[in-house]
């Protein structure tokens, strides 16, 4: 694509865009009387309209039917995980029986780290990035601990290189194969917050099981944003919170991946609850745990119905939209985006600022993170005055990520005019 650096060629590409009709699904928020241009979509998607709906229709059914809607209201209750496990597995690439939608992101991190962080003398390290997002590292630090090893020996921190933004891929699989027979885990975010980098998952997923350890993924920045094969690729694990490109409201259901080598063993190493147990036998309350096959035998608790409604909403969108259209509109968007901030550069002959991401397009998903050279705090401010939503995460960079499935290149066309203005 020749991208152009005016209004007229932005508003062109929109024209053309056969997924234009999707934006009108959503929220926008207004301010000062105009939408916003909100490329937040990676900490806090948009609201689907027909959420509100779907959570209208499951409070209903709770107010006229009360107890009978577990079996009796439109969407049954006891079953509502069945509505979503389908799209879900698709958009990671999964099987369904692999996918179960539960708790939150750390939560299921942590029990999933219980089932495949089981370490002893010999093999007890696990490797992640010194950037990973703090929760992810606070989770990684306690299950070390709670098996009684040191993080400061366990814990195995990838870094970029001296002067780089972003880890090399050979440095991953080198420290891999470094630590060979003494590690337990690779534990990566599939994206990088921060850097918005794309890990190749197949390739270290491959490596680690070369030397007998796992490899799971925290999707949270992939998930609804880059194409994952998580099956195929022979991931272990992954799990993921559905508040950010899946659209599926605050503090919204997560979901994890087991893939179906581990999950179909009835046996296998978990922390167990009533709605993990099989549905077939879980309501004469048998003494002894009898799993539910696949990744739904990780389910603990019964279900969060009204955050599932939102879910439901979000991944019907996803449904209709088509994960392939999503992420072939998502590369021109971003590839405009990329194009616009590069122009500036180019037009005042020197780096005003610095784009962190890849440029690889195969190795990140639509968020770019630049650092402004001189006033990049201030800048931040300004495009927030302007309705120009992007977030600042300290120390210094601006993340923008435009979303297939609400974000225009008139947007980023605008948002960039604003940013341009305000750098000296
Ligand atoms: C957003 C995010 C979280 C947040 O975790 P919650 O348990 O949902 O609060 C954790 N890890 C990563 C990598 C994230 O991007």
């Amino acid at each position: 694509m020749h991208y152009q650096n005016t209004k007229d060629f932005a508003v062109q590409l929109d024209a053309a865009d056969p997924l234009k009709g999707f934006r009108n699904r959503y929220h926008i928020p207004i301010l000062n009387g105009r939408e916003v241009n909100y490329f937040c979509g990676n900490s806090l998607g948009l609201q689907p309209k027909s959420a509100k709906q779907y959570i209208d229709q499951d409070l209903k059914d709770w107010a006229e039917l009360a107890i009978e809607g577990h079996f009796q209201a439109a969407n049954p209750w006891y079953s509502y995980h069945e509505k979503l496990v389908g799209t879900m597995a698709k958009i990671i690439g999964a099987r369904d029986s692999e996918v179960a939608i539960m708790n939150s992101l750390t939560v299921n991190l942590h029990l999933l780290m219980i089932s495949f962080y089981r370490p002893d003398q010999r093999r007890n390290k696990i490797i992640c990035e010194a950037q990973a997002f703090p929760s992810d590292l606070y989770a990684i630090d306690s299950q070390v601990k709670l098996h009684g090893f040191d993080p400061e020996e366990s814990v195995i921190k990838l870094k970029p290189r001296e002067g780089e933004q972003t880890v090399r891929h050979e440095d991953v699989i080198n420290a891999i194969n470094l630590h060979g027979d003494s590690l337990s885990l690779v534990m990566l975010g599939a994206v990088n917050y921060y850097s918005g980098q794309f890990f190749d998952l197949p390739a270290i997923t491959a490596a680690a099981h070369t030397h007998g350890a796992f490899a799971g993924f925290d999707l949270a920045h992939a998930v609804g944003n880059v194409h994952t094969q998580l099956h195929t690729w022979d991931v272990d694990f992954a799990c993921w919170c559905t508040y950010k490109y899946l659209n599926s409201g605050p503090g919204g259901v997560g979901g994890i991946f087991v893939h179906e080598r581990h999950a179909k063993k009835a046996d296998y190493p978990r922390l167990s609850g009533w709605f993990g147990n099989d549905p077939k036998t879980r309501f004469t309350m048998p003494e002894k745990f009898i799993p539910a096959p696949g990744a739904y035998g990780w389910q603990i608790s019964n279900e969060p119905v009204l955050a599932m409604a939102a879910h439901r909403a979000s991944l019907e969108i996803f449904e209709e939209a088509g994960m392939d259209r999503l992420l072939e509109k998502s590369k021109l968007l971003t590839g405009y985006l990329e194009y616009l901030l590069n122009e500036i550069n180019n037009d005042s002959g020197e780096k005003k600022l610095n784009i962190i991401t890849p440029s690889d397009s195969n190795q990140r998903g639509c968020q770019l993170s630049i650092v402004i050279k001189n006033n990049g705090k201030e800048v931040h401010h300004k495009l927030m005055e302007h309705g120009i939503l992007a977030d600042w995460r300290g120390p210094d960079v601006i993340r923008f990520a435009p979303v297939p499935l609400y974000n225009t290149f008139l947007d980023i066309w605008e948002g960039i005019d604003v940013l341009k203005s305000e750098l000296v």
